[in-house]
């Protein structure tokens, strides 16, 4: 039988930043996945890494994970396009807000981050209309990842750091007499190990079972579009959402693709059986036409390149990255949402210091 210190099942983005910080950390690690790197939800991501958020736990997580990322990026290579990221505000209390986002964020080492008046809202994106808006939370370090090459610079580091990756291997049984002492069942064979972390994403439930634990992570489906906005247009356009976390009303969002493409869509909360669900593609559609024009008012020649849906896998209460029983061998990372690609370096470090 095969036997390891750490086994991680999933190969996601959550699954590798951990196997990456694990194996950094000089133990032993086999990852398991049952199709191929990146197939789940990593794989469907957008790829936006950005820390503009109002309170300071998601702050501080963010700024973790920043370390990870410029890690990444000096001593593995991975490729980071800097596009900016601008949050837009609404009312007076969005601006207050937003100051105490900058202060906060800049207590933690994060820098570029600046609170923009409309006027030079114009500057950084001079296709939006300024109407009703009062201001926005700009950060000139974020940007965007792909998230498959991520996958691979992680895979790689782990490799490097002499663990190994098993595709086509799903998970599909355990056993163990006493915390420390594992048998994984896979359809390639069983692996002795000491520490099992779950990383199965949207299946982190399910695999939660077969490891003998509760945890209800719900598949929320979301759509994203690809759009031509017109020759050109997408040159230097940063991310641009414009919602409030915790506001009202259905949040808007926008990342450069290419100069002439972007990807785009609607942040929508759904709770419940209508969760597992893609909201119906034409009424979709036709809202978030509705807030491209009336942000843009000038890219009225867009066109729909195509779509896909993807599910955020979501756990009541946030991320989770700890054991979730008495039993601290077995540990479990997961409820990324749909923000989960840019906190993966933040939360492998800690499963990793749990662990080590
Ligand atoms: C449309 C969309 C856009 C998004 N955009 C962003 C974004 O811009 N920024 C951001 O930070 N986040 C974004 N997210 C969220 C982010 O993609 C997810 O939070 C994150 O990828 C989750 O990673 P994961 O490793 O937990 O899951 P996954 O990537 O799904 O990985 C879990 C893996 O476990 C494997 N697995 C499951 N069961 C088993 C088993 N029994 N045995 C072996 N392997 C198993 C699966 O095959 C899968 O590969 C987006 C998500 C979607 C859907």
């Amino acid at each position: 039988m095969e036997s390891t210190t750490v086994v991680v099942i999933g190969c996601g983005v959550l699954g590798l930043a951990t196997a990456e910080a694990v194996s950094s950390r000089g133990l032993e690690v086999l990852v398991l996945e049952k199709e191929t790197i990146a197939s789940g939800v990593t794989g469907r991501s957008v790829g936006v890494v950005e820390t503009q958020y109002l309170n300071e736990e998601d702050i501080a997580l963010r700024a973790r994970a920043m370390e990870g990322f410029a890690r990444l990026i000096n001593d593995h290579g991975l490729e980071f396009t800097r596009t900016g990221y601008l949050r837009l505000g609404r009312s007076a209390d969005d601006l207050a807000a937003f100051e105490r986002s900058k202060g906060v964020q800049e207590s933690y080492g994060i820098g570029g981050v600046e609170v923009l008046e409309p006027a030079e809202i114009a500057r950084v994106v001079p296709d939006l209309e300024l109407a009703g808006i009062t201001g926005g939370l700009w950060g000139a370090n974020d940007g965007f990842v792909d998230p498959h090459h991520l996958c691979s610079v992680l895979a790689g580091s782990v490799r490097r750091n002499g663990g190994r990756i098993w595709q086509q291997a799903e998970v599909v049984g355990h056993e163990s007499s006493r915390p420390g002492e594992h048998v994984v069942m896979t359809r390639r064979g069983e692996i002795r190990a000491e520490v099992v972390v779950n990383a199965a994403g949207a299946e982190a439930g399910r695999v939660a079972a077969i490891l003998g634990q509760d945890l209800e992570v719900v598949a929320e489906q979301h759509r994203v579009l690809h759009v031509r906005v017109g020759a050109g247009r997408a040159a230097g356009l940063p991310s641009v959402v414009d919602y409030v976390p915790g506001g009202a009303m259905e949040g808007f969002w926008l990342r450069r693709d290419t100069v002439d493409t972007v990807f785009s869509g609607l942040h929508v909360e759904s709770r419940g059986e209508e969760a597992h669900e893609p909201d119906d593609e034409a009424s979709f559609v036709d809202r978030w036409a509705a807030r491209l024009l009336k942000l843009f008012p000038g890219w009225d020649s867009a066109e729909l390149a195509g779509s896909w849906t993807g599910a955020y896998p979501t756990a009541d209460g946030g991320p989770i990255a700890g054991p979730l029983s008495d039993d601290p061998t077995i540990v479990t990372v997961a409820g990324g949402g749909g923000y989960g690609l840019q906190i993966a370096p933040a939360l492998g470090a800690t499963v990793a210091d749990l662990i080590a």
